[in-house]
């Protein structure tokens, strides 16, 4: 936990919601199989990873692995008692030693949705723009740049790569091949340079899809079937996109349970989000599924808290969230 006065409050706020029962009643629904709690992360420390794996465990939770919620899916398996699934964005290179490592150790499956321009490279964009806009003001803010048309943001960036040299914070091409050989590790598509899918012309679209797929498919020798929206941003036309190519699951960022009616739609699979530095505390919260929509609740008193899947369409993000992309 990063000691900072958000969360330390946000500590207490959490103690207080698993000491009045939410989490205890959230986890008994879930015993009961009436959903999967499906989690993601980015790029937590070892503690972090470790701490949230050895909860679930302790608790009685069953971990599946893509290919088990595929199966659950297609209703070749019942819907599990206790069922977690966990995720993590972009292909961080800390991954190997914070999280491969925790899930080999304790034999619990891990899907890694990969960006594979980073790999190649080895920076994401948003680090080029954050360390670029400290010496240059006049530089837009990432917030701006998630908004604007993919050629602009890749004109911006490919001025700032030719200015500086950023130490490698991706996962090396050997790094992700030699995941993709644990039993416990899925390797899945994040696309090539990691844009804003719906700022993207129709023929960046299919090549951000179909190039991140062939190269990861080259480099793990596995078919690559598994799918993370960047920043959670999708419609109608990326999920065409993805079927045509094969993917056989996407997920979001919306934050709610994983129930077999939401499981039909498999390309629109929500997540909820870890927040790293977040205490333990907060983080079972999250994951339970408490956090979120009393989060909405406090800071939106008077919108309806149900969201229908049906209007999701364009940004599943809770604009509430910290998290990076
Ligand atoms: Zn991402």
């Amino acid at each position: 936990m990063t000691w900072s006065a958000r969360n330390i409050f946000t500590w207490f706020v959490a103690n207080l919601l698993i000491i009045g029962g939410f989490v205890r009643r959230a986890k008994k629904r879930a015993m009961k199989g009436e959903f999967i709690l499906p989690v993601y992360f980015h790029n937590p420390t070892k503690k972090e990873f470790e701490g949230c794996v050895k909860w679930l465990k302790n608790n009685g939770f069953t971990f599946l692995s893509m290919a088990d919620l595929n199966e659950i899916r297609q209703k070749n398996l019942p819907l599990p008692k206790g069922g977690v699934l966990l995720t993590l964005d972009d292909g961080w290179q800390s991954n190997e030693s914070n999280v491969i490592e925790v899930a080999n150790k304790y034999k619990v499956p891990v899907s890694i949705f990969v960006s594979s321009e980073p790999v190649e490279d080895g920076v994401y964009w948003w680090t080029y723009l954050e360390t670029a806009a400290k010496y240059n003001k006049g530089l837009p803010p990432k917030s701006l740049l998630k908004k604007a048309s993919n050629v602009e943001r890749i004109s911006i960036l490919q001025n700032i790569k030719n200015e500086i040299t950023l130490p490698r914070e991706a996962l090396t091409v050997d790094q992700v091949k030699k995941a993709s050989e644990s039993e416990y590790v899925t390797i899945g598509g994040h696309t090539h340079t990691h844009p804003i899918l719906i700022n993207c012309k129709d023929d960046e679209l299919y090549a951000e899809l179909s190039l991140s797929k062939e190269k990861l498919e080259a480099w793990t020798g596995k078919n690559i079937h598994y799918f993370a929206y960047p920043n959670g941003d999708y419609g109608i036309r990326e999920i065409n996109a993805l079927s045509e190519l094969d993917y056989k699951l996407a997920f979001t960022c919306e934050p709610k349970y994983l129930t077999k009616s939401i499981l039909n739609s498999n390309f629109e699979l929500p997540r909820f989000g870890l927040l790293e530095g977040a205490s333990l505390a907060e983080n079972i919260c999250r994951m339970l599924g408490v956090w979120k929509p009393l989060m909405l609740k406090f800071m939106y008193p008077k919108r309806r808290l149900s969201v229908d899947p049906q209007t999701t369409t364009v940004s599943s993000r809770p604009k509430s969230e910290m998290m990076a992309l």
